[in-house]
């Protein structure tokens, strides 16, 4: 079964409680296994600034879905949660989920880029990938360790046991 891996983040409606039901769901997908989650982690938004800071995490799953049904099954799970698709990029949203690996597959199509294209920028995706897969290396040769120390902050920081309930 190809090893996944999924960004989850939220900054609307209580995102703590967002992720903790956006693991649930990811637990109960067909055909896969959810094999671990990361911490929970806040960081100051992208783009807009004038909106909440994000709770990230990162998932991690083995599956028998094909790349696109698994997407669906994550759109829908965001559709669930009340996400609602604005003209804004990078605005406010109750769940984000996106696809950050499948494997070790690069894939290319208009609904679907994995890698998924903002991984190797992002410290509030590449500091809980590295909790859970510290030794990962990406299709193109890279390792997570090494995008980690070399991408810029975005303040994050480690929610504590009671942050996270
Ligand atoms: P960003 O992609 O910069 O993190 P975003 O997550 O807010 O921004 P969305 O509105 O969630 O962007 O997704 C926009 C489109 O991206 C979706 O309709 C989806 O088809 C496409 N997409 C392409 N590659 C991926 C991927 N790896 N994971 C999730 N969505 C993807
Ligand atoms: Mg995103
Ligand atoms: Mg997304």
């Amino acid at each position: 079964m190809p090893r996944c891996y999924v960004g989850l983040g939220s900054n609307q409606a209580n995102p703590v409680v967002q992720l903790q039901q956006a693991l649930g769901a990811l637990k109960n997908l067909p055909s896969s296994e959810l094999i671990a989650r990361s911490s929970l982690y806040r960081s100051a938004p992208m783009g807009p600034q004038d909106q909440p800071d994000y709770v990230n995490a990162v998932a991690c799953l083995d599956t028998l879905l094909a790349p696109l049904a698994l997407l669906d099954q994550l759109q829908a799970i965001e559709q669930h949660h009340g996400r609602e698709r604005k003209d804004e990029r990078w605005g406010p949203r109750t769940l984000d989920l996106d696809l950050l690996l499948y494997g070790q597959q690069s894939i290319d199509l208009p609904r679907l880029t994995v890698p998924h294209y903002g991984l190797e920028k992002r410290d509030f995706v590449l500091q809980p990938l590295a909790e859970l897969a510290p030794e990962l290396v990406l299709p193109n040769g890279r390792r997570i360790e090494d995008l980690l120390q070399a991408c810029t902050s975005h303040g994050l920081q480690r929610l504590n046991a009671a942050e996270s309930e």
